[in-house]
C-alpha cells in the first residue's frame, strides 16, 4: 500500500513563535491519514494540516469511539531526531483500539507514517532544553448512522504539536471520595477520549476548591490511591518510592514502566503495590511523606507540594535532592540523546 504525500504549497512555520508555544496549540505543515473501509486499512497519505469534513451523525461524535496516544520527538545537536519507546505506543493504541471494538492498526503502517511525518516537519521539531514535537496519534469512527454498534468506518490520523517544556505551575491535588475516572471491568486502562471528558468535572470542582488535580482512588471503596489527573503517580515514603499496579483502571503509562526499571538500575527502593490513601496520610503526618509526582509523556515528571483528604490539607515538606526532579532529568538526557541508553529505549528517526 503506496503511502501518498501531498506537501503544502508554503510552510506557515515563519508565523509561529517557537518561544511563546501555547501547550497544543500550534500545528505543524502536515498531518497523516488513513482510511478504514471494506474491512481495511487503505489510502494512507499525508497531506497538509487542514480541517476534516463528516456527516453529523458519525458515530465519533454520538458514541464516543475514539482513542488516542501522545508522544514525543526531540532533536539532538546533531540534528537527529529521536522517539521514546515508540513500539509502545504503537501497541498501546492497538490494545486500547479492541477495548473500543475499532480495528487495530498494522505496525508497518504506523511507523511509515509517522517517520514519514515528522521528516517532512522535520524543521517543526526544535532543539534545545526543553523543546520537543508532541505528537497525537488518534482513531475515530466515521461511519454516519446514529445505531448504537461498532462503526464499520474509521480514520487514524497522526497530528503534531511543537511544544516547550511543559511547566504545570504549583500543583496540589484532591484525593477523590466521591467521583472516579475508571472501573473494574471498564476502559480505564485505555486511552479511549470519554475517559478525559469524564473527568474534567470532578477537576473543576477540584479546582474550584484551589486545587489544580485530582488524585484517583479505587472506585469501589476510594481506599487505594491510583492515578493522578491523566498521569501515573509516585509517592516517596522516607526514601522508598511507591507506584499502584497497573489494572483495568490504571493506564499503563510508558513514563511510568521507564522510572521504574530506572528506579531498579539505580538501586532505588520502589515497591509496586496497592497504596493505601491511610498509609499516605499517616505518612504526611509523621513527615515521612517527602514526595508525591505525577509521570506522564506531557511533562515527564510533575511535583505536587500538597494534597486534601477529606477536607484535612497537607503540604510536602522542600526536600533537598528530590527523587522527582533526578528522574526526570535523567529520563529526559536519555530521550534528548544527551546520556547513555543502556535501556535500548531511543528510536532514532532516520
Ligand atoms: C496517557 C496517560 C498516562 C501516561 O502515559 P504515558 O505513556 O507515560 O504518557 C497516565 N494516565 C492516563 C490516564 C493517561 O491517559
Amino acid at each position: 500500500m503506496a503511502l501518498h504525500i501531498e506537501k503544502i504549497a508554503k510552510s506557515r512555520i515563519s508565523e509561529v513563535d517557537f518561544n511563546n508555544l501555547q501547550f497544543g496549540h500550534e500545528f505543524t505543515d502536515h498531518m497523516f491519514e488513513c482510511d478504514f473501509e471494506d474491512g481495511e486499512w487503505q489510502n494512507p497519505v499525508i497531506k497538509p494540516y487542514q480541517p476534516i469534513l463528516f456527516d453529523p451523525s458519525a458515530k465519533v461524535f454520538h458514541y464516543g469511539q475514539a482513542v488516542f496516544e501522545g508522544m514525543k520527538a526531540y532533536k539532538d545537536d546533531d540534528d537527529k531526531i529521536w522517539l521514546f519507546r515508540p513500539e509502545q505506543n504503537q501497541e498501546r493504541i492497538n490494545i486500547s483500539a479492541e477495548r473500543l471494538d475499532m480495528p487495530s492498526f498494522p505496525k508497518d503502517l504506523f511507523f511509515e507514517g509517522l517517520t514519514t511525518l515528522l521528516k517532512i516537519d522535520s524543521e517543526w521539531i526544535q532543539k534545545g532544553e526543553g523543546n520537543s514535537l508532541y505528537i497525537r496519534p488518534f482513531i475515530i469512527a466515521t461511519e454516519h448512522g446514529i445505531s448504537a454498534s461498532a462503526s464499520n468506518r474509521y480514520k487514524f490520523m497522526i497530528i503534531c504539536s511543537p511544544v516547550q517544556a511543559y511547566y504545570a505551575g504549583e500543583v496540589r491535588v484532591v484525593i477523590a471520595d466521591k467521583y472516579s475516572r475508571s472501573a473494574n471491568g471498564g476502559v480505564g486502562y485505555a486511552k479511549a477520549a470519554g475517559n478525559y471528558a469524564g473527568s474534567f468535572y470532578p477537576a473543576r470542582l477540584a479546582r474550584e476548591k484551589g486545587f489544580q488535580q485530582v488524585v484517583w482512588t479505587d472506585s469501589c471503596t476510594h481506599e487505594y490511591l491510583e492515578e493522578a489527573g491523566v498521569m501515573n503517580v509516585f509517592f516517596r515514603i522516607n526514601n522508598t518510592l511507591l507506584t499502584a499496579p497497573t489494572s483495568d483502571r490504571i493506564l499503563d503509562g510508558i513514563t511510568r514502566k521507564s522510572i521504574i526499571q530506572f528506579l531498579e538500575s539505580e538501586g532505588i527502593d520502589i515497591e509496586v503495590r496497592p497504596i493505601k490513601v491511610t498509609e499516605i496520610v499517616e505518612a504526611a503526618r509523621k513527615g515521612e511523606l517527602l514526595e508525591m509526582f505525577g509521570a506522564g509523556t506531557a511533562a515527564v515528571v510533575s511535583p505536587i507540594l500538597g494534597f486534601s483528604h477529606q477536607g484535612e490539607n497537607f503540604e510536602l515538606p522542600k526536600v533537598e535532592n528530590s527523587y522527582a526532579s533526578f528522574i526526570k532529568k535523567s529520563i529526559t538526557a536519555i530521550q534528548q540523546n544527551k546520556a547513555e541508553d543502556k535501556f535500548g529505549w531511543r528510536y532514532e528517526v532516520k
